[in-house]
């Protein structure tokens, strides 16, 4: 198509015109097919929010391949689902609802430790049920994720953003961790711990209720939340040699909040999903 500027007539010139009036074209153009002073105006405003479009007032082949894909959006990406299947945890995207799932297995084992009555099925499933309840209660939707990247994938969801839900399955093939639970007596307490190496998660009973450890302000810590960022690759942060030692209401220390830095390893896996998309944490609801 031939460079559409003032004095050009015709057929394209009346295309133009009428997709400039499609992108909001003020004031609205008559559609004759003369290119005059008042489709040059519009042609200039339209190259000026679309910078970097030369502002010329010319219509030449980037300004209407640029008016094209305003007019039409991004095409969307053909393959618009994925699945990551790591050691420590899967991940599911579905595009058509902005979501990423992160789903642990875990094979769990129940174990007594002091005076306790042998665990029943009904306690182990109660178990289970409330651990995922703290976790998603403390990490579900926090994280805000937005993508960048030269893929369809990139360019169609720029500007959106994803949701992180998390998904805890009691299941022996293909686990993830294996889960030891120890009952002990009410009040008492025992240490917790993850163990990433080994793929290993040592909770107890009395860690579903939710313990002051020190945060401050009357906080009180879900412990079962806690050791669920060391399962999703969090390191401790009271610590003495954690640069974030004094940020004490932070979930990785002694309180629940949960910071952007807790996605670093969910992340860094998520980037090795879809070729040439980059996603990073947007914000923390
Ligand atoms: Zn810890």
């Amino acid at each position: 198509m031939a460079l559409l500027k003032q004095g050009s007539k015709g057929n394209d010139v009346k295309k133009l015109q009428t997709d400039l009036n499609k992108s909001k074209a003020t004031p609205k153009l008559t559609v004759d097919g003369i290119f005059g002073p008042l489709t040059e105006a519009a042609v200039k405003d339209f190259q000026k929010k679309n910078r970097p479009l030369k502002v010329d007032g010319k219509a030449g082949p980037n300004t209407l391949a640029e008016l094209k894909a305003k007019l039409t959006g991004p095409v969307a990406p053909k393959k618009m689902n994925y699945t990551l299947k790591t050691k420590r945890m899967d991940f599911e995207l579905t595009g058509a609802t902005q979501k990423i799932w992160v789903r642990q297995y875990w094979s769990y084992v129940f174990k007594t430790k002091g005076k306790v009555s042998k665990w029943t099925s009904k306690e182990k499933s109660d178990f289970h049920k409330e651990t995922e309840k703290i976790i998603r209660k403390a990490w579900g939707g926090k994280f805000i994720l937005e993508v960048s990247g030269t893929s369809d994938f990139a360019k169609y969801f720029a500007g959106k953003i994803f949701t992180v839900l998390f998904d805890v399955d009691p299941r022996k093939k293909g686990k993830h961790w294996t889960a030891k639970i120890v009952k002990i007596p009410k009040g008492s307490s025992l240490v917790s711990n993850v163990v990433w190496s080994k793929q290993e998660i040592n909770l107890d009973t009395e860690d579903l209720q939710p313990a002051d450890k020190g945060a401050g302000g009357g906080v009180k810590m879900d412990v079962a939340a806690h050791e669920f960022g060391h399962a999703i690759g969090q390191p401790d942060e009271y610590k003495s040699t954690s640069s974030h030692k004094h940020h004490k209401k932070s979930i990785m220390n002694r309180g629940n909040e949960v910071k952007k830095r807790h996605a670093k390893h969910l992340v860094e896996e998520l980037n090795k999903m879809i070729p040439d998309t980059t996603f990073s944490v947007k914000s923390v609801k």
